[in-house]
């Protein structure tokens, strides 16, 4: 059967461009007669509202949008995140690293990856003692990306491009690579859904679930939604905000259609 999600961080209100991405998951379910999830990606918690989740919520059932079974909040999950991190730790393949992003940024030989510069390895191979003098400041879990590789057959997209990537943070649990595709996993999702932007970080999930033997869900990519001159949706335009277009008298329907999926005539 298949399952898929949506899976909005309450940053900000749904949008037109969030509503075509809920849109797209859905009717990938219902067509299918499958399943429909929901969930709240709210790790970051400086950026994340609680009230942007219930208003969220709101939104989508106003839209017409039904799902199945409870809404997962990741803040709520925190140990199984930091779990996989001491897994892949146990395993060598996590190490701390200590580098701000101006330190990075200032190593001459840092090429640009997919997310910024790549981490060009500083805190790699630090000693016990490096490391214990450091004891106590706030550290990043970087993945091991070489070792990493070793560790794994053949991948359908190459990490590779992408470096250490940070898997984790002291006090904040795992980084959003890690956590979508913990959960897509632990979810049952067969088909994950996503913006095209999102797309090269696929590469890093795939490695994940070769690391930690999760199944492998299949991937489509939607288009992302712009403003008429090519730019990019953003959260805090009222003109493009579901709950101002429902104020404004716009029907759920006519609001669909404006998010990409206008009912069949
Ligand atoms: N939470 C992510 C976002 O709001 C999307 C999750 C995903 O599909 O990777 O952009």
């Amino acid at each position: 059967m298949i399952v898929t999600r949506f899976a909005p961080s309450p940053t900000g209100l749904l949008h037109l461009g969030s509503a075509h991405a809920a849109l797209f998951a859905w009717r990938r379910a219902r067509a299918a007669g499958g399943r429909f999830l929901l969930r709240i990606e709210d790790i970051d918690t400086q950026r994340c509202r609680p009230e942007y989740t219930t208003a969220i919520l709101e939104d989508l059932a106003w839209l017409g949008l039904d799902w199945d079974g409870e809404v997962r909040v990741q803040s709520e999950h925190v140990a199984e995140y930091d779990a996989v991190i001491a897994d892949l730790a146990s395993r060598g393949l996590a190490y701390h690293c200590w580098c701000s992003r101006t330190d990075i940024e200032a190593h001459a030989s840092a090429p640009h990856g997919p997310e910024g510069p790549v981490y060009p390895g500083t805190c790699r191979h630090l000693s016990h003692a490096d490391q214990a003098a450091r004891e106590g400041e706030k550290f990043a879990w970087r993945l091991d990306m070489r070792h990493a590789l070793q560790q794994c057959g053949p991948l359908p997209r190459d990490p590779r491009p992408f470096g250490d990537v940070v898997i984790g943070r002291k006090h904040t649990p795992g980084s959003y690579h890690l956590c979508v595709t913990h959960d897509d996993a632990v979810q049952g999702v067969t088909l994950v859904t996503r913006a095209l932007d999102l797309e090269p970080a696929t590469a890093v999930h795939n490695l994940l679930q070769a690391l930690m033997g999760w199944p492998v869900p299949d991937y489509a990519f939607h288009q992302l939604l712009t403003n008429a001159d090519g730019t990019r949706l953003a959260k805090r335009d009222r003109a493009v905000g579901i709950r101002a277009l429902r104020e404004d008298g716009h029907s759920p329907a006519a609001v669909r259609a404006m998010a990409g999926f206008a009912d069949p005539a």
